[in-house]
């Protein structure tokens, strides 16, 4: 029988009209149309002044954490259970990050550590809106205000999501996204990062474009990147954005439909349905090996695996990656949450293309793996 991949975008909306589009009229390379035209609905999408398309999400943190002035001697708060790219953002540009663990229950990151970590030395906290669920960012928000710190919302899982009715990405002075496929709206490859400050936007546009002197071109007063766009992803992109809503309701109601099937296992911690301000949407159904299984999540996902399950482990930690580690970094934290999450949590298939054939046989190999 076929493998049942962990993830399978959905591309049979506008994407093939569009890209043909694209084809037809020469226009490949990052001035297309389509950029402008998805950077304008994507931004709409989440309340925002200004988008700023990015060629992956990881490069859209490097602009945003260098857009937001950080720099040699600044401290950013960020959880320690995330994608290395928040970390990576911030140590290139020479600041140290200041970690903190995530809730057991969410396995968002614990706001309530933030606020003792604070020092004469932070320059702005980094939020991670994780697997479905989202950041308490009213209590984010009081806090960069009462401390006067710059907000970085990283909000690659949370297209469309919303905080007390609010899109996530509307709340940091700066906010990002990724397009990679397995997000609700991908690119292929491609990331975003929005603002509503003028003046942060033309810094994130000028750094996504080598930093290019506005009078003379190639004269550079800053150094930037190559960040840019093409008008062939952004074609995908905007297609996807137009069935966005389609695309949440799908994940919903898979995630409802794997609660259901497999609340009766009391091996399995399985996702919240819910957290204040927000119901999951299930970027990816999760699920975190209660204490009393005796095997770790390699082991469970090599036994799915042998059953035709693709599966993929949680985040590892920040503070345990040996590339910090081996600088020095971290040494003698402990963060027990994100490292227990690390070993014992790994997510089901729950792409959008995810058949209800395939959704039977994951239940079915995981139940015959945890009865
Ligand atoms: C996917 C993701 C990114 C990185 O995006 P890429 O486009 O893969 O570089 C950043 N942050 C989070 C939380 C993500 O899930």
């Amino acid at each position: 029988m076929d493998f049942v991949p962990v993830n399978e975008p959905l591309l049979n909306g506008n994407e093939e009209k569009y890209l043909i589009e694209c084809i037809r009229t020469g226009w490949i390379s990052s001035e297309g149309p389509f950029v402008a035209r998805f950077e304008e609905a994507f931004a709409q999408r989440v309340a925002r002044s200004f988008g700023v398309a990015m060629c992956n999400g990881s490069a859209a943190l490097d602009a945003a954490v260098a857009a937001m002035g950080i720099g040699p001697g600044d401290e950013v708060l960020l959880p320690t259970f995330t994608i290395i790219s928040c970390a990576s953002a911030v140590t290139r540009a020479g600041a140290l990050p200041v970690l903190y663990d995530s809730d057991a229950d969410s396995w968002n990151g614990d706001v309530s550590q933030i606020e003792r970590k604070i020092t004469a030395r932070t320059k702005a906290i980094m939020v991670v809106h994780i697997y479905g669920l989202v950041v308490d960012m009213d209590a984010v928000m009081a806090l960069g205000k009462r401390y006067n710190l710059r907000v970085i919302e990283d909000a690659a899982e949370a297209h469309g999501q919303t905080f007390n009715g609010r899109p996530c990405g509307s709340f940091g002075d700066v906010s990002v996204f990724s397009f990679y496929p397995n997000k609700h709206v991908t690119c292929g490859e491609g990331g975003m990062a929005l603002t509503s400050d003028p003046a942060i936007a033309e810094q994130l546009r000028s750094l996504r474009n080598l930093c290019f002197n506005a009078n003379r071109r190639f004269v550079h007063d800053e150094l930037g990147w190559n960040l840019r766009m093409s008008n062939l992803n952004a074609a995908v992109g905007l297609a996807q954005l137009e069935r966005l809503d389609t695309f949440i309701e799908i994940k919903r109601e898979m995630g409802a439909w794997y609660t259901a099937q497999l609340s009766d296992l009391d091996a399995l911690q399985l996702p919240l349905a819910r957290v204040p301000g927000a119901m999951n949407d299930y970027w990816v159904y999760g699920v975190v090996l209660k204490d009393k299984v005796e095997f770790d999540a390699a082991e469970a996902m090599r036994r799915l695996a042998a059953l035709g399950i693709g599966t993929r482990p949680f985040f590892w930690s920040i503070h345990e990656q040996p590339v910090y580690l081996r600088a020095g970094m971290f040494s003698g934290q402990s963060y027990p949450v994100a490292e227990r999450l690390a070993r014992r949590g790994f997510y089901l298939p729950s792409g959008l293309a995810l058949s209800r054939e395939q959704r039977l046989r994951v239940v079915d190999a995981v139940r015959s793996v945890f009865m």
